[in-house]
């Protein structure tokens, strides 16, 4: 699976990043998060997921 931060929408309240310790989601210069890898391999998906399902915002998608 992809993932993408939408970065109209992140409010960089850090949860993603927390979540997936940094692994998958982590903050660019301006403090929003963005998704770090290209293909998420499967042992990081579950994780991923809760990610997706918990952000405030809504800002992740899986693509
Ligand atoms: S959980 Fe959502 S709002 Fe919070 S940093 Fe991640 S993408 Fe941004």
């Amino acid at each position: 699976m992809k993932a993408k931060v939408n970065q109209d929408k992140c409010i960089g309240c850090g949860n993603c990043v927390a979540l997936t310790e940094s692994e998958v989601f982590d903050f660019n210069d301006d403090g929003l998060a963005h998704c770090i890898l290209e293909e998420i391999p499967s042992d990081l998906e579950e994780v991923t997921k809760d990610a997706i399902s918990q952000c405030p915002t809504e800002a992740i998608e899986e693509i």
